[in-house]
């Protein structure tokens, strides 16, 4: 029996509909799955240093992992699958390994090739820091070196978060001495001491750094950037430490901190 052309019309039409309403099907699956992943992104995850916004940050990492792979301390690890749509960018746990500034000069930051942690915030401090430090030294001095400035210059422009303290379980705010190791047994992080008299040229493990206080202060005296990101501050006549607006959020007074349970955490920056 013939096809006749009504036929076919219906037919193309009824074929044409499906397909139309198949398309919209998986238009509509296709959008609520991205309302579901994008829903389910880790927002907790704190980023490298230079990250921008996170909602960009998505979309500019190509999760690449050289940041990952450049990191002379391993600070770096990957999201995983249970991050949703975070799933193979980069973040930090600074209670496990933080960025300690050890490579000087934001490697994780130059090496990203799409920008996702961007390097020319940095790169205009250090060319004004060189800028001013040329302004009072010679280059014909022994002891000229723009690159001190420069990378102390870069590591101050880093804006992770900031710490935040629970006093109620800081060693100092109950009037509490340290001594010892840091942290237990097995842990294996690392830091460069910010001590002149301990001054390493690479980072060594925490665990390694026998303290003996008083009073508790290592969250001071060890940050990378010092009194104008943390002091200790006296309030009714009780010693505790106070994180001032220069904390860069690098997350080494988390990793130090020798109270248990944990009581430092970095918010993550609202720009970031
Ligand atoms: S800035 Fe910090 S996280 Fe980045 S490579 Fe250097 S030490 Fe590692
Ligand atoms: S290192 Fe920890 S326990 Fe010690 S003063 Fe700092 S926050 Fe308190
Ligand atoms: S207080 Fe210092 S060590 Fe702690 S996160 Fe801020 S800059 Fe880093």
């Amino acid at each position: 029996m013939g096809t006749s052309k009504t036929n076919i019309n219906r037919r193309q039409f009824l074929k044409n509909g499906t397909l139309a309403v198949a398309a919209l099907g998986a238009v509509g699956v296709g959008a609520n799955y991205l309302k579901h992943i994008t829903k389910v992104k880790n927002e907790n995850l704190l980023r490298p240093p230079g990250a921008v916004n996170e909602d960009e940050f998505i979309y500019a990492c190509i999760k690449c992992g050289l940041c990952v792979q450049i990191c002379p301390i391993e600070a770096i690890e990957l999201a995983d699958i249970s991050d949703g749509l975070s799933y193979g960018t980069p973040f930090i746990d600074p209670r496990k390994q933080a960025c300690d500034f050890s490579c000087d000069a934001m490697q994780c930051v130059e090496t990203c090739p799409t920008a996702a942690l961007d390097f020319i915030p940095f790169k205009k401090s250090g060319e004004k820091a060189i800028e001013e430090y040329d302004k009072t030294h010679n280059p014909s001095d022994p002891d000229y070196n723009i690159f001190i400035p420069q990378s102390k210059a870069m590591k101050a422009h880093t804006d992770m978060g900031t710490a935040v303290i629970n006093l109620k379980t800081c060693l100092a705010a109950q009037g509490k001495g340290f001594t010892g190791s840091p942290r237990e047994d097995s842990f294996t992080g690392v830091y460069r001491s910010p001590n002149p008299k301990r001054q390493e040229r690479k980072a060594t493990p925490v665990n390694e750094h026998a303290f003996k206080r008083d009073l508790c202060d290592l969250c001071v005296t060890e940050c990378p950037i010092g009194d104008s990101a943390i002091v200790m501050d006296t309030e009714d006549g009780k010693n505790m430490p106070r994180i001032l607006d220069g904390c860069t959020g690098c997350g080494v007074c988390v990793m130090i901190c020798p109270s248990i349970p944990d009581t430092i955490v970095i918010e993550k920056s609202k720009t970031v």
